[in-house]
């Protein structure tokens, strides 16, 4: 039985002040929690004081990107170990706006994914297809083929210590989701693949639904059998939204 994760991606958002409070009521909220696990992604230079408010709390901490390299001359980046320190259990890899912005390739996305698991660390490797893919037919061929990339890089069995988010682009930041049924397609989609190379690692692994996740449209999306919870943006600066889409997943567990 898998358990719900419901993450949140604060991108680049907020600063001392506000990420405390958010913090704070997240967590307060959180202590009447049931089963599903929550997960916050600060941007970097909040990660410690972030660690240090969740310690010993249900809210685990996790970062946004990480390098591909272990250590040295690489200016402005940020290791997996560094973030081991400073108390993350997870690390987003392959965000679309990475991919998109920041021009990440699926191979590059790897490297990353792999870093993360050399610290023992938990990646959440995002994949998803944009609207002119998926009005064209070809979200299964562009999901596919960033999964493959990865799997082709670590074998099937790092699945075995890894978070997937199914996150179309055309529903990031929209409010335009997917529908329970879209999303569904999509993760069992996602889940075959992997189960035509390890069926006990595709039935265990965590598939994560993310774009315009609300408190009114979580539950919907995670009582279908292939979602187990959500990667959640714009909804997660908010904690009252935050724990209203938590609550959806705590009375489904
Ligand atoms: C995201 O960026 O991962 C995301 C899902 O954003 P939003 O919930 O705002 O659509």
């Amino acid at each position: 039985m898998r358990k719900y994760l419901v993450a949140g991606n604060w991108k680049m958002n907020g600063g001392t002040a506000a990420n405390n409070e958010l913090c704070e009521q997240i967590v307060a909220g959180a202590s009447a929690s049931g089963t599903a696990e929550l997960l916050v992604c600060p941007p970097f230079p909040y990660l410690e004081a972030t660690g240090r408010k969740l310690a010993g709390t249900p809210v685990s901490l996790g970062a946004q990107n990480v390098s591909q390299h272990a250590s040295g001359a690489y200016t402005g980046e940020v290791s997996a170990g560094m973030l081991r320190d400073v108390g993350c259990k997870y690390v987003i890899v392959g965000h679309s706006e990475r991919r998109a912005m920041m021009h990440e390739t699926s191979e590059i996305v790897a490297e990353k994914f792999k870093a993360v698991l050399t610290e023992e660390l938990t990646p959440i490797l995002c994949v998803g297809e944009t609207l002119e893919e998926r009005t064209s037919g070809r979200m299964e061929e562009v999901v596919g083929a960033q999964l493959r990339a990865v799997l082709d890089a670590t074998g099937v069995e790092a699945f075995g210590s890894a978070v997937i988010a199914y996150e179309p682009v055309w529903a990031i930041g929209t409010g335009q989701t997917a529908s329970p049924e879209q999303a569904q397609e999509a993760h069992q989609y996602i889940r075959n693949i992997l189960a035509g190379m390890d069926v006990d690692i595709a039935d265990a692994v965590q598939i994560l639904y993310g774009g315009s996740v609300k408190g009114d449209n979580a539950a919907g999306l995670f009582s279908m059998p292939d979602i187990d919870g959500g990667l959640i943006g714009g909804a997660s600066l908010k904690a009252a939204e935050f724990l209203a889409i938590a609550q959806a997943a705590w009375s489904l567990n």
